[in-house]
């Protein structure tokens, strides 16, 4: 294997630095820059002593200088209630930061893998989400800075490829959870299962039924690797995401079961523009890639919930 220097934006936070943690271990020097708005060091601190590490405080919003082979771009807050906290700021991370990344990506003949997303589906009319389908997403809701930023950022990239021929791979990422989440972080498996843990009552928006598919963690780093790797005449979009598809009551119920909580259950009103189902078709992943998320819910469920214990233990 080719020793290489791996660039990953967003290496703090939660998917970034399972991957720094993933490049690392397969041998390559890996250099993470982040801002820090919604991940932290505590998710990296384990990986500084090793000399092939490498971190940068940096915003993407601003150009950046250096040296590398692939990068991975995941700059970006993910959780609804992060990236509605400075709606313009997220928009410029997506936008902005796709430009200085594939501008750099041109000029050091890197190759260089968008992590986008369901998203860009929105509030899809027809299940499940194939590649081929453009989506149904409002442009001027709350999660548009978010939903559009990255519609914006696959743009950019498929037109840098078609003038400029960099080397791109766009993966669209569907719910994925897993150690690292922050807390605090507003998604619903980490509000879940903090909930459970501290006995308050378990945040169902809506009324439940509406439907997501959960990817662990470990399942999306082999997808994410695997697309890296394919030849240059494969460029994507490839879905990334587990075909299960579960309603947030299936979630809640199994959280609570496998916690063995005695938390309740409070309805609260449902979010604007919360996709009601999100299901990823993820033929082309298995034909292109030979790959397909694995890990059960339950388990990874229960691998999450165990490293949440800990936390709280302190
Ligand atoms: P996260 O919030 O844990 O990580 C995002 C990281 O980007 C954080 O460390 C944050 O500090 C950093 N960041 C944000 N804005 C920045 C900026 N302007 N400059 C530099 N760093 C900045 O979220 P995550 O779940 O790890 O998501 C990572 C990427 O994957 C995001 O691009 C997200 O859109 C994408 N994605 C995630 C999911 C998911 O379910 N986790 C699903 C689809 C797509
Ligand atoms: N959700 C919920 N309770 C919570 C957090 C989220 O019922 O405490 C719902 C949310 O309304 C959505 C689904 O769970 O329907 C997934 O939300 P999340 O924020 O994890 O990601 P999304 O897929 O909406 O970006």
């Amino acid at each position: 294997m080719k020793r290489k220097r791996v660039l990953v934006t967003g290496g703090a936070g939660f998917i970034g630095s399972h991957l720094c943690e993933r490049l690392l271990g397969m041998g390559h020097d890996v250099l993470c820059v982040d801002s820090y708005f919604t991940g932290s060091r505590d998710n990296i601190s384990h990986l500084f002593d090793n000399y092939r590490f490498e971190v940068i405080r940096h915003d993407i919003t601003k150009e950046l200088f250096v040296e590398v082979d692939e990068i991975y771009n995941l700059a970006c807050p993910a959780s609804p209630v992060h990236y509605q906290y400075n709606p313009i700021k997220t928009i410029k991370t997506s936008v902005m930061g796709s430009i200085h990344v594939l501008g750099l990506a041109k000029r050091v003949k890197a190759k260089v893998l968008q992590a986008s997303t369901s998203e860009v589906y929105g509030d899809p009319h027809s299940s499940p989400q194939h590649e081929s389908y453009w989506g149904n997403v409002n442009p001027i809701g709350i999660r548009s800075c978010y939903d559009e930023g990255k519609r914006c950022a696959e743009t950019l990239f498929m037109d840098y490829h078609r003038q400029n021929q960099v080397r791109i791979k766009i993966a669209r990422i569907f719910n994925t959870y897993g150690p690292r989440m922050q807390p605090d972080d507003g998604r619903v498996a980490s509000n879940f299962i903090m909930q459970a843990l501290r006995d308050e009552d378990l945040t169902i928006y809506g009324d439940g039924t509406q439907t997501r598919s959960f990817q662990y963690i470990d399942d999306l780093l082999d997808g994410l690797s695997a697309l890296m790797d394919t030849g240059d005449e494969i460029i994507g979009p490839v879905n990334l995401g587990n075909k299960n598809e579960f309603t947030i009551n299936e979630l809640a119920q199994m959280v609570l079961e496998l916690t063995g909580s005695g938390s309740r259950i409070t309805y609260l009103p449902l979010p604007e523009n919360d996709p009601v189902q999100r299901k990823p078709d993820t033929a082309y992943a298995r034909e292109l890639l030979d790959w397909e998320a694995a890990i059960p819910l339950r388990e990874g469920l229960q691998k999450t919930i165990s490293y949440f214990e800990t936390l709280l233990r302190g």
